[in-house]
């Protein structure tokens, strides 16, 4: 493109953490429309396209004035500019997205901002320029107790930190949205409303784990201590990562339901491939997707789940209790748990049920 009467595409303006602020398209250099976003917007940018950012400060300065009086009457004369100073800045990104690639995935990196401040006030602090991969909502941020759970697996060395690692390469098909939702039981089926948290299998490449905040709900992440939060996550992380899995081998913005999708699987994911051929394939279809996940995790996963916990948890109980933690979300009608003797899964019980009873997370 070297003439704007050429310029097909979107003009997005981005800050630094991947927040959308506004996009404006145009066709053939002419202005098409412009779409203003609200806080809570976020995307991963870009979503498509080769894409080249302007990175554009914008100063904040207070002007100065020095105001004067009549000293004999008291008069109020005016205010006289006396000089500015430099107070804050703000980065916005301008991005120009052109020759997108449906399907197409890319990862980029913003340029590094120069510091130009005519003011002469301070310099520029270390700017991560790393586009967000992961998604992480106001509302998760803003929730103390899910936001330490998810550093901590984070700067873990475990299998849910390689996990939440995986979404992040260069070239990864997938991504990541974590959200809390004060409205659980309004935007999720009854069948939803005794958990802590749902994962979404993927739509246009977007997998959203979202955390039931919703005071009305018993189930809400709000009763729970912090051990049962990362419990929840873990649990929840498996199933991006398996959703993350299906997408890679499938190369399409959404997971494609078929017989012969779970048969080409075989060769990449054979666990899957098998866990859904006998718990989905060869049962009811209308089950819903998480039905194979869950007996494939209650047998395979025990124990990596256990070793996770008790790695975030820095090793403070037995192993017999983190694997009975890791149970939670996993004694529904899987192969595995009825497979226990009586004895195993009374323990079980009793360590989730104590460990549930102790006070909410008041980070
Ligand atoms: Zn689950």
């Amino acid at each position: 493109m070297s003439k704007l009467k050429d310029f097909n595409g979107t003009i997005k303006y981005t800050d630094l953490e991947g927040q959308n602020l506004r996009s404006s398209n145009y066709n053939k250099g002419v202005f098409i429309k412009a779409t203003e976003y609200n806080n809570n917007d976020k995307s991963k940018a870009p979503s498509v396209g080769p894409v080249v950012y302007i990175p554009i400060l914008i100063f904040r300065t207070i002007d100065h004035y020095n105001l004067g009086w009549n000293g004999a009457t008291g008069d109020f004369l005016g205010a006289w500019y006396k000089n500015s100073t430099y107070d804050n800045y703000r980065i916005v990104y301008v991005s120009i997205e052109t020759g997108m690639v449906e399907g197409g995935t890319y990862h980029e990196h913003y340029a590094e901002p120069e510091f130009i401040n005519a003011h002469g006030a301070g310099s520029l602090p270390d700017i991560d320029t790393h586009v967000e991969e992961i998604i992480i909502d106001t509302s998760f941020k803003n929730n103390d107790c899910l936001n330490d759970v998810f550093n901590k697996f984070s700067a873990g060395d475990n299998r849910i930190s390689d996990y939440i690692g995986n979404f992040i390469p260069e070239g990864s098909a997938a991504n990541l949205t974590l959200v809390t939702d004060d409205d659980f039981s309004d935007h999720f089926d009854p069948e939803y409303w005794s958990a802590g948290a749902v994962t979404s299998e993927p739509e246009n490449y977007m997998i959203t784990i979202t955390f039931n905040t919703d005071p009305n709900l018993p189930s809400s992440v709000g009763n729970f201590s912090s051990i049962i939060l990362a419990t929840e996550f873990m649990h929840e992380m498996i199933h991006a990562e398996m959703y993350r899995k299906l997408l890679a081998h499938a190369q399409q913005p959404e997971i494609p339901w078929t017989e012969e999708f779970i048969h080409s699987l075989k060769n990449d994911f054979n666990g899957l491939a098998d866990y859904y051929t006998r718990w989905w394939l060869e049962r009811d279809p209308n089950l819903p997707a998480t039905s194979a996940q869950h007996q494939l995790m209650a047998e395979h996963y025990i124990d990596i789940m256990a070793d996770a916990l008790s790695d975030y948890d820095d090793n403070q109980h037995s192993q017999e209790f983190y694997e009975a933690l890791s149970w939670i979300g996993l004694k529904e009608d899987t192969v595995a748990w009825n497979n226990l003797s009586p004895e195993q899964q009374a323990y079980i019980n009793s360590q989730i049920q104590n460990t549930m009873q102790n006070g909410p997370c008041t980070n």
